[in-house]
């Protein structure tokens, strides 16, 4: 049976609805619970937000200034403690392997928090950077993410001022010391003219020894900026 013409749905008709079709059928959850939420740019529902922990600011900055050279780093903090198998990780993996920018941006407007409107003058948000092949491999930077939604909710700049001047093994299985040697040097400032007297914000996703953040906050410190304080989406206390 042929229908008139009048009844199929014109490709206007499907491409306006076809995101309401998708919700309707997908609705958006949260990755902690499974509960829907409102949006899909919405990683977790409000109730899996409360019940995360916040990890004390002196303790994350007392562990990174554990390690030689991390004298350089003004502030350390994290948004929550990482959980094995528990909520943080599954948005942390989310964050790093799920492609969804959206929720990156939106766990980066989160971290605001950590920052009270305690500085002034010019206020940079940094990423650290992935080296160049393995952010091909991935296709984005789940820190660049983090970064691109926090500046937008400080109503900070958003600058990518570091390089990794060679590639790095993953960490995941070193020691502390190995992941310091691991590290050192691996990070240059670019343009370092634009960062003389800058206040940076300098953002990842897992903080856990502190390695890598503070051989970046080294290379940052060459340029002459004014302070860096680090935050990152969770502390995995190593
Ligand atoms: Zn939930």
């Amino acid at each position: 049976m042929r229908l008139p013409p009048s009844t199929l749905p014109s490709l206007h008709w499907l491409q306006q609805h076809t995101a309401g079709l998708l919700r309707l059928l997908y609705p958006p959850q949260c990755l902690g619970c499974g509960a829907s939420v409102s949006e899909a740019h919405v990683p977790l529902c409000a109730p899996c937000v409360r019940r995360l922990e916040r990890p004390d600011p002196e303790a994350v900055l007392a562990h990174v200034r554990q390690l030689p050279g991390g004298e350089p780093v003004a502030s350390a903090q994290a948004l929550w403690a990482f959980d094995t198998g528990g909520v943080v990780q599954r948005v942390q993996h989310s964050l790093k392997y799920g492609n969804r920018p959206a929720q990156g941006r939106t766990l980066g407007r989160w971290m605001r928090h950590l920052f009270p409107a305690a500085h002034t003058g010019e206020r940079l948000v940094v990423p650290i950077p992935l080296h160049r092949t393995r952010q091909l491999e991935r296709g984005y930077n789940q820190s660049a993410l983090l970064a691109e939604g926090l500046a937008d909710a400080l109503g900070a700049s958003y600058q990518e001022a570091l390089q990794r001047t060679r590639a790095t093994a993953s960490q995941t299985r070193l020691s502390r010391k190995q992941r310091q040697a691991n590290v050192a040097d691996a990070f240059a400032a670019r343009s370092p003219q634009t960062l003389t007297g800058a206040t940076i914000y300098l953002i990842d996703d897992v903080l856990t020894t502190g390695a890598t953040l503070t051989a970046a906050a080294a290379a940052l410190h060459t340029a002459e900026v004014a302070a860096v304080h680090v935050a990152t989406l969770a502390f995995a206390r190593s």
